[in-house]
């Protein structure tokens, strides 16, 4: 299938919204594995409001016939309840990984798999990210060890905004949206990915070659790639050598791209000034962990960017529709980059 981007794929779409085929009038039927039970019934309410066409059914639920199931919305589905769905048309992750999914072995690889996004998921991120590169800019971790304890640590902040520049790895959905947040800080902004991207004001930088130059003019890194054998150890202490002294690191992607003890030495040396993190190697961060309590980081329970619940199923239902009317789907899995 054609590997669309939210955004893109909603630029796409007439004016108008998504023109309702006949055969979309009909009901459908979206089992939920998402939440535990209790949440189904949220779910329901949910979808009632974005498309009542949608008939939600739990995947627990004895009574459905697995083929009358068209679509389902799972997070790390049992093996052995795909082959029956003979009708299926499409699978949705319920977040933005896929991994959970793809680990089943009878997992339906001729479908589409597609993962979560969406509007409101990129807004969030993009406040995450403004907010965790501001944090760094303004030294908030050594106020907030000075207020524990009542020490008026009165400093001025070395650099404004203008003065920095912010480098994204990984400029797709959510790193375009914290890009256009950073340039509204007045921050300069530069981005890595795989393909080289034109997006106004940011410098674009692609592949492992550009990868140094990349670093070299970056004060504060974020990263936002996706979890694939090419990203995992990738923040490293050779790529962390390679920023300028002083340099922070935004991690918001996976917790599987920092090798944390590489992170700990480059704080603890004083190469990197400070850290925001909110993915980690180990979920939830185990308390014998160091990045507790370490003074230049600050931690956060993976919470960047979750949507609420009627966010998700206004995307879901938004691309069920676009399914049903036989127009292509956005962020769909490609099994080739693993992302
Ligand atoms: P997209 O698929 O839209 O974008 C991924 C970006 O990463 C693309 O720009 C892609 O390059 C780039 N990329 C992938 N592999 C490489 C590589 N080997 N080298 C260089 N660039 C690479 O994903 P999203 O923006 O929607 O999400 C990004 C990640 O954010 C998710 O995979 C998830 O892990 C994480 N996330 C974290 C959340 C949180 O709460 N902390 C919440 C939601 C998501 P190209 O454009 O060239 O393909």
């Amino acid at each position: 299938p054609a590997r669309l981007s939210w955004a893109v794929w909603r630029s796409s779409l007439p004016s108008a919204g998504i023109p309702v085929a006949e055969r979309s009038r009909a009901q459908v039927l979206l089992l939920v594995k998402s939440g535990g039970e209790k949440a189904v019934a949220e779910w329901q309410a949910c979808f009632r409001k974005a498309d009542p066409r949608i008939e939600v059914r739990s995947w627990a639920d004895p009574s459905v016939d697995p083929a009358d199931v068209r679509y389902v919305m799972v997070w790390e589905p049992e093996a052995g309840r795909f082959p029956a769905m003979s009708g299926l048309r499409a699978v949705f992750s319920s977040a933005a990984g896929v991994d959970h999914i793809t680990c089943v072995p009878d997992w339906p690889r001729h479908l589409p798999l597609i993962r979560m996004g969406g509007e409101e998921t990129a807004q969030r991120m993009g406040e995450y990210i403004a907010w965790a590169c501001l944090t760094l800019l303004r030294e908030t971790r050594v106020f907030a060890l000075a207020q524990a304890e009542r020490c008026w640590a009165n400093r001025e902040s070395p650099f404004s905004a203008r003065q920095r520049t912010i480098g994204i790895m990984g400029l797709g959905n959510l790193g375009q949206a914290a890009a256009r947040m950073l340039q509204g800080l007045n921050f300069t902004v530069r981005g890595w990915s795989r393909g080289r991207k034109d997006i106004p004001g940011v410098r674009s930088f692609a592949g492992a070659e550009e990868l140094p130059e990349f670093l070299a003019g970056t004060d504060i890194l974020v990263s936002l790639l996706p979890s694939t054998p090419e990203t995992t150890g990738l923040i490293d202490a050779a790529l962390l050598a390679r920023l300028p002294a002083g340099a922070g690191l935004v991690s918001a992607g996976r917790g599987q791209h920092v090798v944390e003890p590489d992170l700990i030495a480059a704080l603890d040396s004083g190469h990197l000034s400070g850290a925001v993190m909110d993915v980690f190697a180990t979920e939830p961060l185990p308390p014998e962990s160091p990045l507790w309590t370490h003074p230049k980081v600050t931690v956060t329970p993976h919470v960047a960017s979750q949507a609420t619940r009627q966010d998700r199923a206004a995307y879901v239902a938004q691309a069920i529709a676009a399914q049903e009317a036989g127009l292509p789907l956005p962020n769909v899995y490609d099994p080739e980059r693993g992302y």
